[in-house]
């Protein structure tokens, strides 16, 4: 391994949704992102040229599309789990749909991964809802496929090992993992190294974000997310178990502080300082 097969990326976003915007990411000399689903009216075969071609003069390259859906809401553990992803029943059908479109958009773009929160799968797997999810993610890989893509399952909303079974259960060679260490404190269902052992090669992207767990009731209450290097994660040893579960491509810093655009850019650029030292370091010894 050598240090350009981890290039370091940013999430972000072009018009809509999370992640910080193109402008940052060419300010803070970033040479990857995932990109979070860019709002409808930008989804044509016009924008995605034109936003190719700004990439290009930018020396950006997009590694994942990230699903992003309208009435999704991080606001607390419970109402992520009434409103993300595929999961709720009452939009899984139309976001399906649109799922289908942003994969169409992202191929526009060159772009072979698509990744997801798909939300909170319920843990019966002999219940109807558990079925019926496995079929709709057996859908989208099917219809991913198609377009020579892959699916990145997020963590986070799983613990680990029933994260496996839903996989196995999907049955789908182009169904992976995003690991997002700090999902598994802030969800407080698990520890992130251990996650990375038993995930191993499913692991086909990464969110470099960190957290505090919560001093309330774990997986009632959030936990804190905190810039990369300053939580629980522990950064070098989150790297260090990655690279020996043999795990290469981009690492892409994930700060979700919107609200304060100017402190949000400052943190990400420590991330990538603290990234770029530890990679060498690690790659090195
Ligand atoms: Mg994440």
């Amino acid at each position: 391994m050598k240090v350009s097969d981890y290039p370091v990326g940013v999430f972000a976003s072009i018009d809509a949704g999370l992640g910080v915007k193109l402008e940052v990411v060419r300010e803070l000399g970033i040479k990857t992102i995932q990109l979070h689903t860019p709002a409808k009216a930008s989804r044509t075969a016009g924008q995605a040229e034109k936003f190719a071609g700004k990439l290009k003069d930018y020396g950006i390259e997009i590694t994942v599309v990230f699903l992003g859906f309208d009435g999704e809401t991080y606001e607390t553990i419970a109402r992520t789990a009434e409103t993300v992803g595929l999961v709720p029943k009452a939009t899984r059908q139309a976001r399906l749909q649109e799922s289908f479109e942003i994969a169409d958009f992202a191929k526009l773009l060159g772009v072979a991964a698509i990744g997801s929160h798909i939300g909170f799968v319920p843990h019966n797997r002999q219940s109807t809802d558990y079925t019926e999810i496995v079929e709709t993610v057996r859908t989208l890989c099917d219809y991913l496929a198609k377009n020579g893509q892959a699916l990145h399952l997020e963590t986070g909303q799983e613990d680990v090992d029933s994260l496996l079974q839903f996989m196995d259960d999907v049955e789908r060679s182009n169904l992976y993992v995003n690991f997002d260490p700090a999902n598994l404190i802030l969800y407080g269902i698990g520890k992130p190294l251990e996650a990375v052992a038993k995930l191993g090669k499913r692991i086909r992207s990464v969110h470099c974000k960190d957290a505090l767990a919560t001093a309330g009731t774990p997986g009632v209450d959030w936990g804190k997310e905190v810039p990369f290097g300053t939580g629980q994660v522990d950064a070098e040893a989150f790297l260090r178990a990655l690279f020996a579960a043999g795990y290469t491509g981009a690492l892409t810093i994930e700060r979700e502080i919107p609200e304060e655009p100017q402190r949000q850019k400052e943190e990400i650029g420590q991330g990538v300082k603290l990234i770029e030292e530890l990679v060498k370091k690690l790659i090195k010894s």
